[in-house]
């Protein structure tokens, strides 16, 4: 750049964790906000995006850098998306530049164009014969798969088929590459809907159809509060196909693993439109091609987990968001949106409406209907006609067990698998038992990093932390008193497995939780060989919970319901009921009703009994009425500041600092609760120690105005400096 072109003011937001903005120099014509730009930082080189074009700048002109390069020239993001991000910023009280640049593909991250490139599917060949040696059997799994259709390589993939295997299909002319989106006529011309899948819609279902189809091109929420099998992915479909035919396109949000390869068979069968996928075995390239196909109006459908709904659309018409209740909705770490809640935000910009579909809807949305923020649509019968499953509370008090089993529940199990049925246990601890304890003097393994103690995993044989990750061998011998009668305590999910081998050794086992579905494929596997009657007993933590539906399963454990009643947190229960409804609205069909049991110490325990004498929605009102008494969420509003160091001194000064300037600040915002600092449940954690500092107020703008203020100044204490610090807006978990 010569020195003779006029420079001008450019404001940039950069992927650093400063909650502000850096202005720059560029040459007429400036690119427009939205785009990216390379600008020289310290010693780096970023990559950031256009903010504004400011008149002036609080630093002297001869102190600013020019920028390097322009890297887009236009804006990325849509005008809506572009409003969505820059409100989340402030809402979420995180760095702009981190959450625009949260919201962008790696590739357009790292600077690389914004070209879409053909997105790599195969189909089978016009007249491929599927029957393929036995030896085979990944080409094999590959064939069957696309009888239903094309699919991408990144879909293969997560059914554990790498492209090695599609080449050698190719190579024997089985199958073909084609672009997933190049294939299909422009679905915006002429939609081609398969109706020969449509069901007629039940009286509820119609009303719900009707009711949501008359807000297409405006914002409004709805709650679609449907048990299970009350044929709510049917409401899903019908509502979109008046979109799509408009020529907009549908935005599909699902929990983390709940994504189902029959769901997306249901969704592809139904429109022959470009239905794309995001999912962990996309790489980046893929990521940014699915990206751009939904930004240029390609893709009709996007479905994908809560980071999907930062994509850019042309033209969105509909979002659904299934199984809103989950918690994986909600980030846990960095930038902490709730997908749910954001994605009510972006409907009001796009307008258009957004559905959040559940059986066991979380209480805030239940409390958004009864306020009216929501409309809430109702499904009370189930759509196949299957009876709704009997339940049984065990009391365990002086009760022998067997890896966790009482001897009733083992007599209906053999009952129940005598008849050729499937059993599923859920137990909410992987690994063999929770720690490893000496028998003769008492020492229990603990972890050296955490206030915690070591789960004893028999499989990899080593004890393993779960909250820091480190491992060791299992030692030989006490190491304080030498005895060697060390003992597991706590079962975890491989002792039952191991327990069931034995019990029941005529039928075999499946354990389904993150040790066992640790590869690429596995889950998938281990789900398949669920339905196709391979397994009759099922082990899961909650991960088995999500989204299956296993119609032979007649008999359902729940082992131990206590921890969750009796737990810290106080959204435990509420996980608690919406588990047990999920898994007992799935238990048995028409010809096999089926039984659900919960074993506990306290069967006489108030909520659980609600649960189960009144369902779901009662419970739900009850457990409402508690909060609102002890002014817990959703009648107030939490922030929650968390803070680490190695050293305990330096946490502690950080904390007694920030709280120091929340009382003063606090003087200003009557109504805004500070509450601690207190050291966090567990206070030592891989090595940190930890505390935390809770606000909270009655009213959502009072908490806004007053994190505006503190956390600005928060940056700015001496101490911040000396701790990881992060500030979580509607905190989820609070420990
Ligand atoms: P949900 O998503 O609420 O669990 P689904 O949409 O999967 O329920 O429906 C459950 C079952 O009922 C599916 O097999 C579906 O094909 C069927 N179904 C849905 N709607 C109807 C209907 N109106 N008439 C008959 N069967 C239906
Ligand atoms: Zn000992
Ligand atoms: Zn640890």
């Amino acid at each position: 750049m010569t020195k003779e072109t006029e420079l001008l003011l450019l404001r940039i937001a950069l992927p650093i964790p400063l909650r502000r903005t850096f202005d720059y120099l560029a040459p007429a014509p400036l690119p427009p906000a939205g785009c990216r730009v390379r600008v020289p930082f310290g010693r780096q080189s970023l990559v950031g995006l256009v903010i504004d074009h400011p008149a002036t700048s609080s630093i002297p002109v001869d102190r600013l850098k020019t920028i390097t390069e322009i890297l887009d020239p236009a804006p990325l993001f849509p005008a809506a998306l572009w409003q969505l991000l820059q409100w989340s910023a402030r809402y979420y009280q995180h760095p702009l530049g981190e959450v625009l640049d949260n919201a962008l593909p790696v590739l357009l991250r790292q600077g690389a164009p914004a070209e879409r490139r053909p997105l790599e599917s195969w189909r089978l060949c016009a007249n491929s014969n599927t029957e393929i040696a036995a030896r085979a059997p990944r080409q094999q799994q590959a064939l069957q798969l696309l009888l239903d259709g094309p699919l991408s390589a990144a879909e293969l993939r997560e059914q554990g088929i790498e492209s090695a295997v599609m080449q050698r299909l190719a190579d024997k002319q089985l199958v073909e590459k084609i672009d997933l989106l190049a294939l299909q006529e422009d679905w915006r011309d002429t939609l081609l809907e398969h109706e020969a899948d449509r069901h007629q819609l039940n009286t509820e279902q119609a009303l719900a159809v009707a009711t949501i189809t008359q807000a297409q091109g405006e914002f409004a929420a709805f709650l679609l509060d449907g048990i299970t099998g009350s044929g709510k992915t049917e409401v899903y479909l019908q509502l979109m196909a008046p979109i799509l035919e408009r020529g907009q396109q549908v935005l599909v949000l699902v929990p983390e693993i709940g994504l189902t390869p029959q769901t997306l068979k249901r969704f592809r069968r139904r429109f022959a439109a470009p239905i794309l996928t995001l999912h962990s075995a996309m790489n980046d390239r893929e990521r940014l091609d699915a990206w751009l196909a939904c930004r240029n109006g390609d893709a009709a459908i996007l479905i994908g987990t809560r980071s999907a709904l930062f994509t850019p659309f042309r033209s969105l018409g509909l979002i659904l968001i299934d199984e809103e209740h989950d918690a994986s909705f909600k980030q846990q770490e960095g930038f902490r949106y709730h997908a749910r809640d954001l994605a009510i935000l972006r409907g009001r910009l796009e307008s258009c409406p957004v559905v959040l579909g559940s059986a066991t809807p979380a209480l805030e949305s239940l409390h958004n209907a009864s306020n009216g923020k929501y409309q809430r649509l109702t499904l009370t019968r189930r759509a196949g006609g299957a009876q709704p499953a009997r339940q049984e509370v065990l009391d365990i008090k002086h009760v022998p067990l067997l890896a966790g089993m009482a001897p009733q529940l083992q007599h209906l199990m053999q009952h129940h698998l005598q008849a050729g049925n499937q059993v599923m246990l859920f137990l909410n601890r992987r690994g063999y038992a929770q720690a490893l304890l000496c028998h003769q003097c008492g020492w229990i393994a603990g972890c050296e990093r955490c206030d915690a103690y070591y789960t004893w995993h028999q499989g990899s044989r080593r004890l393993h932390c779960h909250h820091c990750d480190s491992q060791r061998a299992i030692p030989h011998c006490c190491p304080q008193c030498g005895s060697n009668e060390l003992v597991g305590t706590g079962i975890g999910t491989e002792q039952l497995e191991s327990a069931l081998t034995q019990l029941f050794p005529q039928w075999r086992t499946v354990r389904i939780d993150r040790d066992s579905t640790r590869r690429k494929g596995e889950l998938e596997s281990h789900l398949q060989g669920i339905r196709d009657g391979h397994y009759q007993i099922l082990i899961g933590t909650q991960m088995l919970a999500k989204g299956h539906h296993f119609p032979n399963v007649t008999l359902v454990g729940l082992l131990d319901v206590d921890g969750a009643l009796f737990s810290q947190d106080f959204r435990a229960t509420e996980r608690l009921a919406q588990l047990y409804t999920q898994v007992a609205g799935r238990a048995g069909r028409a010809s096999k009703p089926g039984l659900v049991v919960l074993q506990s110490h306290h069967p006489e325990h108030l909520l659980l009994q609600d649960l189960l004498h009144n369902g779901y929605g009662h419970f739900a009102r009850t457990c409402l009425e508690e909060r609102r008494m002890l002014g817990l969420p959703p009648f107030s509003f939490q922030a929650l500041l968390r803070a680490e160091a190695v050293h305990r001194e330096k946490v502690e000064q950080f904390m007694l600092d920030a709280a120091g300037l929340a009382q003063q600040i606090r003087a200003l915002h009557p109504g805004v609760l500070c509450l601690g600092p207190i050291s966090a449940l567990m206070e030592r954690r891989a090595g940190k120690y930890r505390m935390q500092l809770l606000l909270q107020s009655a009213q959502r703008p009072a908490l806004a105005r007053f994190l505006e203020q503190w956390l600005p100044a928060v940056e700015q204490l001496s101490s911040a400096r000396q701790a990881r610090w992060s500030l979580d807006v509607d905190p989820q978990e609070l420990f």
